[in-house]
């Protein structure tokens, strides 16, 4: 009899994502004449910038040549992404990293969740909350989520709560944990932490030997001056964190793939009895025997974005979503509503007015503007009463979901907050 995981069965229901697809399929077949707008999932809509196309052309010719064609390669990434990457992102904020500190991956999907498996399974996880759920699920399946509990959380996960009532700055918790999650600019809620914020956290590892993933997939949308873009900015952090970032967003490589992590020499985890471990050994270790790399049309295709053209045209890029994110936030402070974040990050976070649940207000946000958010509480216990909307879409889809959003809306409490 084979038996199964049984972890997975602690997950409730499905995906997140995957509940709002069925969601708005079934009401889409059920009024096949609303033109429904989302402002939900976070993906891309522009194309790829023309200099990653023009060089992802190049390298397809490359492996048409017996001279240049490529067969497997480096599981790791090939050194010219990775030196590119070290230059443009690192060393141009002072931060100095060895080309075997960079993995280059086809995702931090993959990454921030692949991660866990390179710690013991009796080690405590903190997440802030509400939290980008795959930190959650991804530990819940390897088994150090416990059961689900009636506030929608895992028992043995540590939630991070941040409200507006906190600001958004999680507190350090009050138990020992281990290893932590932190999301900088936040996905769901678009906050940052300051310098001095996140200083506390690399204390607090330090001074617990405890490990903080920093997942910064949205760096590239920060605007704001002083805002870190980098974990390594703050004192320390090389030897605590382990960064996330991703083309994903910052170049419209959804559908393309690529992304890196930044695991320095310097980080250490413990065996049961002491023993120090290089956490980049057990990296590298993991990925060269699990993974076969991305390909190297890809990493051509990422390496375009740090020529000078490249770099002007992602700019545009992000600028673009940008705008959209202003017009949301602008729109819903216009209506009255409680509006966070869309200033250094794609996402728009507000609190839901009247004491209103965030499933039932997603219902109603699809059935009377036919526009798709996201419910907070997707996102962990202490997203419940609160929306995320994201600028992703185009700026004519999101001009008009605003504008559906103030006419259609029935919210007579909506400025009672
Ligand atoms: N991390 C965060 C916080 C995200 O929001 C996302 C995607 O939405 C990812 C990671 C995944 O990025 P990728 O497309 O590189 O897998």
């Amino acid at each position: 009899m084979v038996t199964i995981n049984e972890n997975y069965l602690k997950l409730s229901g499905g995906y997140l994502f995957t509940e709002i697809g069925q969601k708005v399929a079934k009401f889409k077949a059920e009024n096949p004449e609303a033109s429904v707008i989302s402002l939900g999932i976070g993906d891309v809509t522009k194309p790829l910038p023309p200099t990653v196309i023009k060089s992802l052309h190049q390298a397809v010719d490359e492996m048409a040549q017996p001279e240049t064609f490529r067969g497997y390669g480096p599981e790791v990434g090939y050194d010219f992404l990775i030196n590119k990457i070290i230059e443009a992102e690192y060393r141009s904020r002072g931060i100095e990293l060895e080309t075997d500190e960079v993995f280059i991956s086809d995702g931090s999907n993959c990454d921030t969740s692949n991660i866990q498996e390179i710690f013991g399974i009796e080690n405590v996880v903190a997440v802030t909350d509400p939290v980008y759920p795959v930190y959650v699920e991804s530990n819940v399946m390897a088994g150090r989520g416990g059961d689900l509990n009636s506030l929608g959380g895992f028992e043995r996960i540590v939630y991070l709560s941040c409200k507006a009532e906190n600001g958004f700055v999680p507190e350090l918790p009050r138990q020992r944990v281990d290893i932590i999650y932190l999301c900088y600019p936040n996905n769901p809620t678009g906050t940052t932490l300051s310098k001095t914020e996140l200083k506390k956290w690399v204390d607090y590892a330090r001074e617990n030997q405890s490990v903080i993933l920093y997942d910064a997939a949205y760096e590239a949308f920060i605007k704001e001056e002083g805002v870190p873009h980098s974990i390594y900015e703050i004192e320390g952090a090389m030897e605590v964190a382990i960064e996330f970032r991703s083309f994903s967003k910052t170049a419209g490589f959804t559908g393309t793939r690529c992304a890196y992590t930044v695991v320095p020499k310097r980080v250490v985890g413990y065996t049961r009895q002491g023993t120090i471990v290089s956490l980049n050994q057990l990296w590298n270790r993991r990925q060269t025997t699990k993974f076969n790399g991305v390909s190297y049309i890809v990493q051509r295709g990422a390496a375009a974005i740090y020529t000078r053209e490249g770099q002007r045209q992602i700019r545009e890029l992000i600028d673009y979503y940008m705008t959209n994110a202003s017009i949301i936030r602008e729109g819903l402070m216009r209506m009255g509503f409680q509006v966070f974040g869309g200033v250094n990050a794609p996402y728009v976070w507000f609190k839901i007015p009247g004491g209103m649940d965030s499933w039932t207000f997603f219902d109603k946000l699809l059935r009377e503007a036919h526009v798709v958010g996201t419910p907070g509480a997707g996102f962990g216990p202490s997203g419940e009463g609160y929306c995320r909307l994201t600028a992703f879409n185009t700026r004519e889809n999101t001009i008009k979901a605003v504008e559906r959003i103030e006419c259609r809306l029935k919210l007579c409490e909506r400025n009672s907050n």
